[in-house]
């Protein structure tokens, strides 16, 4: 069974859920890896400091709860947040602690922060700005296995204007999904997103762009911030993933690639 890569517990500043509730499900569940993907992000621009998990706390409550599940081999997980300003923060994060997994992702770019609304009031301006930080962090930063949410941006514009069509910004995706390609990187499908998103035909014309240029490699990830969100929807957008052609979903084991068939 599929496990979930994208994870946070209380060792994101975002969540507040305890490890052992996740890995109560998975165990239920006959999962056979565990493993949360805490936040690192620098200087974010709504909040009053860096965003920075205690891996090595982590770590340490890990090694307390692996004796407990017998069955699950516990891996480690980073989603790093690009910034350009902070380059030695993130190469020095990675070069202090040992992933399994290192997902990027594009989450502010000093002043917006894509979270928010007000990051795209000028819909079609903004997104564009958007896709463009997208393709800086994973053309500027290479130590990394997974783009995340390469539409995190896109989810946001889409509750200021539910009609935003993902295909005028086709010219963008294709810049970022060939640099994918090319550089041997990995797509994320995150089903919190693609939830939020609800949109078939979107994630369809995604998976067909992707797919058309070559890309194959794929993970499905929840991004949960709360056990009830473990392995969101996994079940529906594994059968649309197989639908568009894709034979595997990708997963990471100390940062190499393995193959989940579908
Ligand atoms: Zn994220
Ligand atoms: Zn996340």
């Amino acid at each position: 069974m599929l496990h979930d890569q994208h994870m946070h517990s209380h060792y994101s500043e975002d969540s507040n859920e305890n490890l052992k509730a996740y890995l109560d499900i998975a165990n239920r569940q006959g999962i056979k890896y565990f493993m949360t993907c805490e936040h690192v992000d620098y200087d974010p621009p709504t909040f009053k400091k860096s965003w920075i998990a205690d891996f090595d706390a982590l770590r340490k409550e890990c090694k307390t709860l692996i004796p407990l599940y017998p069955n699950i081999t516990f891996l480690y997980g980073i989603e790093l947040g690009y910034r350009e300003d902070h380059y030695l923060d993130m190469i020095n994060m990675l070069r202090y602690h040992k992933f399994d997994l290192v997902q990027l992702s594009a989450h502010d770019d000093g002043i917006h922060d894509y979270y928010l609304k007000e990051s795209f009031m000028d819909t079609y301006n903004d997104l564009c700005s958007y896709f463009d930080q997208v393709f800086k962090a994973i053309s500027n930063f290479s130590d990394f296995d997974v783009l995340s949410h390469f539409d995190y941006g896109f989810k946001t514009a889409r509750m200021v204007n539910p009609s935003e069509d993902i295909k005028l910004y086709e010219d963008k995706l294709i810049k970022i999904f060939n640099k994918l390609i090319n550089d041997n990187k990995a797509l994320e499908i995150n089903s919190k997103v693609q939830n939020t998103i609800n949109d078939d035909e979107y994630l369809k014309y995604i998976l067909n762009l992707y797919y058309s240029l070559g890309g194959r490699k794929l993970t499905l990830s929840s991004d949960a911030h709360k056990v009830e969100n473990y392995r969101l929807n996994f079940d529906k957008y594994i059968a649309m993933i197989k639908d568009a052609g894709f034979k595997y979903l990708c997963y990471f084991v100390d940062r190499c690639e393995h193959h989940y068939e579908l």
